[in-house]
């Protein structure tokens, strides 16, 4: 036997000769020089090449350095390689003793897009070295780093599928190219200042301005407190300067954002943790090639303007990453806020017109090149929850990087996703591809670049999937437009059958009409209707590998529940496939509806009629209730009462709405989740552990409550659908409004409120954990929802859960929000493809 691991050539060993496939992201990334390198090293022959799954070796030499060989390929794969297998098997020797790049085989059909990348140290060290000839070139790049996945047009990964096709390289930088030795071999984006892009200013108006260095122009400009839009890697971003009060204010006025909390840009480490508080992870985090923005506590005594982050604990940072963005921060550079080049809710601007168009009266200057940007990706935002990185918009560096399912996919699967914070994932074989952060679809332009974002997705994998998994929500855009495809496959003069049913509550598959049956080539579609809450709880099975079943708690703001009424305090019983409800957050009506959650003082106006009835209620106008005038108090309980326009929602995320109101925090939701992460901001400074108030949990046909049984009444008379059909249990919520209205009538402060509310919601669903363990059996639990990413419920309900017994599972590499809904969608419409 031969000694592996030390590399060692041995006289006796006799040469053998291995083929090794590595599949996974190995191709654009510098894999074959790296291959190429420790080959040679090794004195190994043979050949490397890229093909249709990924790189083929074939190796001949002693045994013992070809298990060295693969022992350093997989300690030290190139950076941005993700190797998912490595197989190995023997084939005969031909004595070969060279080692060379092969040409590559089958058109690199199935090579996954590496993402976009921050520059890597290399490149830094030769753009900050005076003699090298990319010195100070905010272009720089080589196999280990920069653009990929923003500038591909089409497959394979070649330059002239990319947005490079318009640059020719000079001689040297061609050489760099071609040589297999080189860090820039087949480095796609590769280019100088002699050959490659270039950057310009332009003024308010877009016409360009002569300047000889831009870099500095636009430094001078962020420093004189001038809104700048600034086009990076994978789009453009609006930067201000973030010490500048009136800068902030005047980029809020002007970009139609109230309240919600701006992403900057630090020059360092340092400069960052004068401002914030790194922990290690956190550090970690901020300098990984990924370079998200991370979610970090706010310093005392920072030199930031309020108006950054108002009312939010956390300052969003992140790093330079790419070389224009250490060019512009170079020195001990103020923060900028570093904002998406965007109106709100509308996707970030992609072509150099198209943003002097739309960020017109917005910025003052544009700092642009002529790189094009084929795919936009606004930046990342991450969090450290309990040591661990945690995803809350997947997007530059993450995207279109996939995720294993735990099953293999008979059939390729597009999962549409949710309406808000929508993302998509593809499904092709255990693959989940989960794009990158979409946005608002009820957003004409956020329209356009969801159905931009699935044809990209579905010609880089070469897959049209005729199976198709979507929201329950008849009116979602994402819905609409699964159920188009499914009608446009029905072309060709038949008469067009009916939509597949789908009894969406028990999972059942649609089933196929004769029409369809006989003519397959147009019955193609087959759509897979994923309720809500169903698909957060599968998301997170996905990410954590898990089949059987798990107790799920899905906590949100909104989700269309099968019954007609708005899910979102859940507590399931579910396996990848189906699902059973075993018990909910007890309803509140919401009087006005949408108006409702625009302004959640009717929410908690709504919980003190229900906990007090009308005329009590009135007396305990708490919090922001009290500035209300008592004739519309009067209506919004008339609407409730006679069931107009009042549907019923059980979301957690309404009940946070309803508590910030009560205890004086927040009455505004100028951005999703606003009230509660005021909420979370208020309850700064005071122990996790404080006494929660109380609450019940009650059967559902228990008339123990009589507000609840009164607004199921309701509900009938209104000609709701109602809770009819038992769906389990309730948490009822009324004890935990009257504590504290309690509290804030006896002066306790908004933060003791706000925490003691934290406490009680932890408290509650580890009851209702508890009680869907002894009912199921079950000791796994998944936690998914945008509740979960409330640091303080997370830091309290995770160790309580774990104390008592249960195996906690959470997201890490898709958000707990709606972003992760499409690869729930996607697991579960693999699951039930499976199970057929
Ligand atoms: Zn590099
Ligand atoms: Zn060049």
């Amino acid at each position: 036997m031969s000694v592996s691991g030390t590399g060692k050539p041995s006289a006796s060993d006799p040469a053998v000769r291995r083929r090794i496939r590595v599949r996974g992201i190995v191709q654009g990334v510098g894999f074959r020089p790296t291959v190429y390198r420790l080959a040679t090293e090794r004195d190994l022959g043979g050949w490397v090449l890229n093909d249709a799954e990924g790189v083929v070796i074939e190796l001949e030499g002693p045994p013992g350095r070809i298990d060295d060989f693969l022992a350093n390929l997989r300690d030290h794969p190139p950076p941005l390689a993700r190797i998912t297998t490595v197989e190995s098997s023997d084939v005969a020797p031909r004595g070969e003793t060279s080692f060379g790049i092969a040409p590559s085989a089958g058109g690199e059909k199935t090579a996954l897009i590496s993402p976009d990348m921050a520059v890597c140290p290399d490149c830094l060290r030769e753009m900050t070295d005076p003699q090298d000839r990319r010195h100070r070139y905010p272009f720089i790049n080589c196999t280990n780093c920069g653009p990929r996945y923003s500038i591909i047009i089409d497959i394979p990964y070649d330059r002239p599928k990319t947005t490079m096709r318009s640059f020719t390289m000079c001689p040297r930088c061609r050489q760099e190219y071609e040589d297999p030795a080189d860090r820039r071999f087949h480095a796609q984006p590769n280019a100088c200042p002699a050959c490659g892009p270039r950057l310009s200013l332009h003024d308010a108006a877009g016409a360009p301005v002569a300047c000889d260095d831009p870099v500095r122009a636009v430094r001078d400009a962020l420093l004189g407190g001038r809104i700048v839009a600034i086009k990076g890697l994978t789009g453009f971003h609006l930067a201000a300067d973030a010490r500048s009060e009136t800068a902030v204010r005047e980029l809020r006025r002007r970009k139609g954002r109230d309240q919600k909390a701006f992403a900057m840009m630090g020059a360092s480490i340092d400069s960052i943790a004068r401002r914030a508080v790194v922990g290690g992870p956190e550090r970690a985090l901020l300098e990984s090639r990924e370079r998200p923005i991370v979610l970090l506590p706010k310093r005392a005594g920072h030199d930031l303007s309020p108006q950054v982050a108002p009312a939010s604990p956390y300052f969003g940072f992140m790093l330079p990453y790419a070389p224009l963005h250490y060019l512009l921060f170079e020195g001990d550079f103020p923060p900028m806020v570093m904002t998406s080049g965007n109106l709100s809710e509308e996707p970030i601007c992609r072509e150099d017109r198209e943003a002097v168009a739309r960020l017109a009266g917005i910025a003052d200057l544009y700092l642009m090149h002529d790189r094009p940007i084929h795919t936009v990706c606004d930046d990342s935002v991450t969090m450290v929850q309990r040591g661990r990185p945690l995803m809350l918009r997947r997007g530059r560096g993450f995207a279109p990087r996939p995720l294993d399912l735990p099953l293999e996919s008979p059939e390729a699967i597009l999962a549409v996703g949710p309406e808000l914070k929508n993302a998509v994932c593809l499904v092709r074989g255990r693959q989940a591809f989960v794009s990158q952060h979409i946005g608002d679809l009820k957003n004409a332009l956020a329209a356009g670049y969801f159905e931009a974002t699935i044809n990209k997705i579905e010609r880089l994998l070469e897959v049209r999937p005729r199976v198709i998994a979507h929201d329950l929500h008849p009116g979602y855009l994402s819905t609409r437009y699964a159920r188009r495809r499914a009608s446009d496959a029905d072309a060709g003069g038949m008469p067009r059958p009916p939509l597949p049913g789908h009894d969406a509550a028990s999972g059942d598959m649609p089933t196929q009409t004769a029409a369809w049956a006989c003519h397959p080539a147009a019955t193609d579609v087959r759509l897979i209707g994923v309720q809500h809450h169903h698909a957060h709880v599968a998301a997170v099975m996905a990410e954590n590998g898990l089949a059987g079943e798990v107790i799920g708690l899905a906590m949100d703001g909104t989700g269309y529940g099968p019954d007609g009424t708005i899910w979102g305090g859940e507590i399931l019983r579910a396996s990848a496939a189906r699902f059973q409800r075993l018990g909910h957050l007890a309803y509140v009506a919401l009087p006005g509806g949408d108006a409702a959650i625009e302004h959640p003082v009717r929410i908690g106006w709504s919980l003190l009629v229900q906990a007090y009835g009308l005329e009590e209620a009135l007396r305990h106008r708490v919090g922001r209730v009290a500035r209300e005038a008592e004739k519309d108090l009067r209506l919004w309980a008339e609407m409730i009462e006679k069931g107009v326009n009042s549907p019923r929602a059980c979301g957690l995320g309404r009940l946070f709405d309803a508590a910030s109101v009560l205890a004086d925090v927040c009455s505004d939701n100028s951005y999703e989740g606003q009230p509660a992460v005021e909420l979370e901001g208020a309850a700064e400074g005071q122990p996790d552990d404080i006494v929660p108030y109380e609450f019940g949990i009650i059967d559902n046909d228990d008339v123990g409550s009589a507000g609840l049984a009164a607004s199921r009444r309701r509900a009938r008379l209104a000609g709701d659908k109602g809770n009819e059909t038992p769906q389990g249990w309730v948490i009822d919520t009324l004890p935990l409004v009257r504590g504290m209205v309690a509290d804030v009538e006896a002066r306790h402060g908004g933060a003791e409120t706000s925490a003691r509310f934290h406490a009680t919601v932890a408290a509650m669903l580890l009851a209702g954990a508890r009680r869907a363990r002894e009912e199921s059996g079950l000791g796994r639990i998944a936690l998914s929802g945008g509740c979960f990413a409330n640091s303080r419920l997370v830091r309290s309900l995770v160790p309580a859960l774990e104390a008592d017994g249960f195996e906690v599972y959470g997201h890490r590499e898709v958000p707990p929000g709606d972003g992760g809904v499409a690869l729930g969608q996607a697991y579960v419409a693999a699951a039930r493809l499976c199970e057929k």
